[in-house]
């Protein structure tokens, strides 16, 4: 390098990463002055690119690392993550674990109906987020690209989208995480487990009581569910989701993570029982249950029932029932049970 003139190198990044890149240099070749010391790691994050959202790199078309510096003149090649985008797993763990930034408490709450373990508090700051994540080994999603430049974070993604709908695509479009629909509890991301009806009966309003077998208990918060009012939006999510899943698998991009599970075929018939959100008002009567509480403070016990006793009435209801019971026929009750 001589002294006076500047080095320089060209950086060449993916399509996809130049939403990451300021206005002005979205452009997939950029010239940026070198200082011939930098490690390409530090250049790409300079540039704008988050290095968890950073493929392979190159050098020259010689494969290169965060860690590796440049020379003056080199043609630097910055990829996208491959996907669906590996995560590395704990032993006897076959679905990665995520935990969601503050402001993704509808993805979170979706991620849960599909059965991903997703941690989600809607008042922690990053550094907390972050050690969270370390700890408890989870893939730390968010849009705040400052949070993904931490350095000390194991494993952070951006998710795309400003719509729900959107961002729960981009997740399952990288991740292809296994499934379990209808297994969480959409409020605190505790697991269901199966319970007599006997049990539960006294928590339940009477057109619930007639109409359901088959329920379950949040191990954790101790929520009530079984399959109610719009389940047929949450169906289509679900049913979206698998689809997806199996498509992005079905290209050949990755071997399922858990065999086991994909011979068992999970789906929304062996775990039979779900009550939505919308509706969890229902067991606002009951006797206790810190969820129960929550609900009865926002004060939408009120709405939910008037909301709930007009689809009561509704042939659609009565129709979705008996769809959901020729599923499961006459084993309903058992199917969940043995979910
Ligand atoms: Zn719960």
């Amino acid at each position: 390098m001589l002294i006076g003139v500047e080095s320089e190198i060209t950086i060449r990044v993916a399509d996809e990463l130049l939403m990451f890149l300021p206005a002005t240099r979205r452009d997939t070749a950029n010239r940026v002055p070198y200082d011939g010391t930098s490690t390409l790691g530090h250049i790409v994050e300079s540039l704008g690119v988050p290095l968890p959202e950073a493929g392979p790199m190159s050098i020259g078309g010689e494969p290169a690392g965060p860690s590796t510096r440049p020379d003056d003149g080199d043609e630097v090649r910055v990829a996208a993550v491959p996907r669906p985008q590996p995560v590395p797993l704990e032993p006897g763990q076959d679905a990665p674990r995520f935990l969601l930034d503050v402001h993704l408490g509808t993805l979170a709450r979706r991620m849960r109906l599909l059965g991903l373990d997703t941690a989600y508090h809607n008042d922690m700051d990053d550094p907390a987020l972050v050690a969270q994540a370390n700890a408890e080994r989870r893939v730390l999603l968010t849009q705040d690209r400052g949070l993904l430049r931490r350095r000390a974070l194991w494993f952070g993604a951006y998710v795309r989208g400003s719509r729900p709908d959107d961002q729960l695509r981009d997740l399952l479009d990288r991740f292809a995480p296994v499934l379990r629909p209808w297994t969480r509890c959409t409020a605190c991301n505790g697991e269901l487990v199966p319970v007599d009806k006997q049990e539960v009966e006294h928590d339940l309003e009477a057109g619930t009581r007639r109409s359901y077998d088959a329920y379950g208990r949040c191990a954790d918060c101790g929520q009530v569910y079984w399959r109610g009012a719009h389940g047929d939006h949450l169906e289509e999510i679900v049913r979206e989701a698998t689809e997806l899943v199996e498509a992005v698998r079905g290209n050949g991009r990755t071997e399922p993570r858990c065999r086991r599970d994909e011979e068992r075929g999970w789906s929304t018939s062996i775990s039979s029982w779900w009550e939505p959100r919308s509706s969890r008002t229902d067991g606002c009567s009951a006797r206790s249950g810190p969820s129960r509480r929550t609900w009865r403070a926002a004060g939408n016990c009120r709405v939910g029932r008037s909301i709930r006793a007009s689809r009561m009435r509704t042939p659609w209801y009565a129709s979705a029932t008996r769809n959901w019971r020729s599923r499961c026929g006459s084993a309903a009750g058992s199917a969940a049970t043995g979910g």
